[in-house]
């Protein structure tokens, strides 16, 4: 059988650092394995395009595998012409890239390796609050730029302690975003989710669940996104949304780039309404050199905290993410069933419940 890999080019890091798995050079560990098994095996980063390998592989492969942080966007018009994908895993979190609906008309199952790094996200979006309310970046360029001025950055540098931090969405990420942020002090921690924590977890957490996605953006300081990008999540920070936040709110979004509405954010940021925005995910990736997120600036020329898409590709998590990618295509080869946890659609029908709330 055809198996079609999308991954990401890692050039002379992926030559000097065997670890960066998710690379085309490094096949996620699992080419010669595959290839011993007779199966061909189409390694590619070229996915944009009626010409690219992605289109021209994928009417006949059987797996397809594609990462969130190069994805290849499989649509529901190429679904129509890959008629004999069954598998669709994503090496790593996150199957938007994926059109769902598409793969449920078409009975496709489509497999993620749930848990591979959320720690990895729930660390960086920690790291991005911190860098945004210290108002760090413009501190560390004013060094390397062999400047000296302590007020200019100061007079936007702020304590986390003491702030309202909430949370769009407490699955495995948000909450473990919470749990990193108690030790802060923070005033109050919120999360909104229609999907309730298990008693035990709720107890474990001094977090407050908000009944509406309203309150928590009256009440945040900060604002985290983590919750999956689906209908009813695309464009959901948009301007309207914008406009229920605090005056000063500094958003964290390291779920999906198209869950914040581009313009909105970086309109927002140039007004001052945003204190800052940071994060490492884009509503196309890679990111085009336009994209207004990577030079917007609030009005002190600060504010931005954006990255290309790395979290979750930590070293750490490559190596957790390629294991749990293995063993879901064994699992399709030996007939073996998955792993519940890891099944986003299969059979025509949602076997999560965290992409949208659905009949
Ligand atoms: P999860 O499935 O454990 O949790 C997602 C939660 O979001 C669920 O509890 C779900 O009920 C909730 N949710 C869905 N729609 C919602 C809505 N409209 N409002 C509020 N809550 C909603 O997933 P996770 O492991 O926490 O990952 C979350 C997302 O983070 C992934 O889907 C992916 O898009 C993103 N992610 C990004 C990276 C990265 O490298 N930047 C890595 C991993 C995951």
């Amino acid at each position: 059988m055809k198996v079609l890999i999308i991954l990401y080019s890692g050039g002379q890091a992926a030559q000097e650092q065997p670890k960066l798995l998710g690379t085309t050079e490094n096949k996620l560990g699992m080419y010669d394995w595959l290839k011993k098994l007779g199966h061909e095996v189409i390694v590619t980063d070229d996915k944009e395009g009626p010409g690219s390998e992605f289109q021209k592989h994928i009417v006949d492969a059987e797996i397809l595998i594609t990462t969130p942080f190069h994805p290849g966007y499989l649509t529901a018009d190429l679904m129509d012409k890959a008629k004999k994908l069954k598998l669709c895993v994503t090496a790593g979190v996150g199957s938007d890239h994926i059109d769902l609906n598409a793969a449920n008309k078409h009975k496709i199952t489509v497999a993620e390796v749930s848990g591979s790094n959320v720690v990895s996200v729930a660390e960086q979006v920690l790291m991005t609050m911190l860098v945004l309310v210290r108002n760090y970046t413009p501190a560390h360029e004013q060094i390397v730029a062999h400047k000296w001025n302590v007020a200019q950055v100061a007079r936007d540098a702020y304590d986390l302690e003491g702030k309202v931090v909430g949370t769009i969405g407490c699955g495995r990420i948000g909450y473990r975003v919470l749990q990193r942020l108690e030790p802060f002090n923070c005033k109050e921690l919120l999360w909104f989710d229609y999907t309730d924590l298990p008693a035990d977890a709720a107890k474990a957490i001094k977090a407050t669940r908000v009944a509406t996605l309203d309150e928590l953006y009256a009440r945040c300081d900060v604002i985290t996104v983590n919750c999956p990008l689906h209908e009813s999540t695309r464009g959901m920070v948009n301007a309207d949304a914008i406009k229920k936040m605090k005056k000063g709110v500094w958003i964290v979004n390291t779920a999906r780039g198209a869950i914040c509405d581009r313009m909105a954010i970086a309109d927002g940021l140039k007004s001052g309404h945003i204190a800052g925005y940071g994060g490492d995910v884009w509503d196309v990736q890679p990111a085009p050199a336009d994209h207004p997120w990577r030079d917007m600036r609030g009005p002190q020329g600060n504010g931005n905290a954006m990255t290309a898409h790395y979290s979750g590709t930590t070293l750490d998590a490559q190596e957790r993410y390629a294991a749990g990618t293995k063993e879901i295509v064994d699992n399709y080869l030996n007939g073996k069933p998955q792993n519940p946890a890891n099944v986003i659609v299969a059979d025509g029908q949602y076997a999560t419940h965290a992409y949208g709330q659905r009949k």
